[in-house]
């Protein structure tokens, strides 16, 4: 099968021939319709640090996608042949304590396919079949290959109650544009985004167009809350940008007691003013992943009731120019990549 995979130590993705994965009897083979490029297979393609430290090699990476169910592992129940599915990417364990109560997504053993184990960006997939997701008839495969980062847009926006609250969203990368989607569709008051980006902000209106957009180079945010006429400031914060500066400014423009649900991963160790925190009695919480599976329950029910992420794919080509696509997404000036497998 054809297969985009880090074949060496370097800078770089190689199309290569691979043979078809052999599934276990609690797995599935998926062939692939259609995936979409993360940033973390660009993290991969540029081979940096966190890369070298993470990824062995040979690594078939990628492990945004949307297929259909070919072969069924004999101990594989509820799910059909030509069944249309996308999937939960985190593989996991059942022993910890976090699963044997349900929260398989704290398991500290989890394995990311197309990072510690072989991935999407191929022709075939093989998924345990607890992983496998069915998709609706109304849900493209084109918003299938994009329900993991819609999925961390879901979880951190979902973090706390969004009904009648003012939402700031620090970083309109596709998953802060998507968040700003959810958190309109939860019935937020204000909904305002921040970026550094034009062409991001530009983007996040296009595809939510009654939001607040700042570019908070020329903007002060303080400005904004006084010009939307909130008292003192937002409820709920949603970091997704990985910015320092980004989450200084959102412990600023947040009331007493307001809430950070933190998505974005700073690039190293980053300073915070913790005393700030403290003062402010701000609540934090760290989001990894998505909740399996409840937030693929709610994302996808929300998706069936009218939330509309379709305008983030700004890119859809054909995976023999999956050049162009990567080249697209280091651009900064693109939404999601999808790459067509068929
Ligand atoms: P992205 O890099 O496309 O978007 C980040 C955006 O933040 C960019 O548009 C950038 O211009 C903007 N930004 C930079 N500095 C800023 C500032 N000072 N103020 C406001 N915005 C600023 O990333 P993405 O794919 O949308 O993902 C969002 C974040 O979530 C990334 O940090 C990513 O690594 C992280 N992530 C975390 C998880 C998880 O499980 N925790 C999963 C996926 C992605
Ligand atoms: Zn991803």
């Amino acid at each position: 099968m054809k297969a985009l995979e880090k074949s060496k130590p370097e800078e770089g993705l190689w199309m290569v021939q691979a043979p078809v994965p052999e599934i276990g009897p609690d797995e599935v083979l998926i062939r692939i319709n259609a995936t979409g490029i993360c940033g973390t297979d660009i993290h991969i393609w540029n081979w940096d640090e966190w890369a070298e430290a993470t990824v062995p090699v040979p690594m078939i990476t990628g492990h945004e996608f949307a297929g259909e169910i070919v072969e069924l592992g004999r101990n594989v129940t509820g799910l059909e042949i030509g069944q249309r599915c996308s999937g939960e990417g985190h593989v996991v364990g059942t022993e910890s304590r976090q699963s044997r109560s349900g929260k398989f997504h704290l398991d500290p053993g989890t394995r990311g396919i197309g990072v510690n184990v072989q991935g999407a960006f191929a022709e075939y997939l093989r998924l345990p079949a607890f992983n496998v997701v069915p998709l609706p008839d109304d849900i493209p495969d084109e918003i299938g290959a994009i329900l993991d980062p819609l999925g961390n847009a879901v979880h951190t926006a979902l973090s706390f109650d969004l009904l009648g609250e003012d939402v700031l969203i620090t970083g309109a990368g596709p998953i802060g544009i998507m968040a700003a989607a959810v958190a309109r569709h939860a019935g937020a008051r204000h909904v305002v985004i921040t970026d550094i980006n034009p062409d991001r902000l530009t983007l996040a209106q296009h595809v939510c167009p009654n939001i607040r957009t700042v570019d908070v180079t020329k903007e002060d945010l303080r400005d904004v809350i006084h010009e939307l006429g909130m008292k003192q400031g937002f409820d709920v914060g949603l970091e997704m940008s990985g910015n320092q500066q980004a989450l200084d400014q959102m412990v600023e423009s947040l009331i007493m007691g307001g809430k950070i649900a933190l998505l974005g991963i700073p690039p190293g160790k980053s300073p915070v003013d913790w005393s700030r925190i403290v003062f402010k009695a701000i609540t934090i919480k760290g989001v990894y992943g998505r909740e399996m599976f409840e937030t693929w329950y709610k994302m996808i029910a929300m998706l069936q009731n009218g939330l509309d992420v379709s305008r983030v794919i700004t890119h859809r080509m054909h995976v023999d120019d999956f050049k162009e696509g990567f080249a697209a997404m280091k651009s900064g000036q693109s939404g999601k990549v999808v790459l067509n497998w068929r």
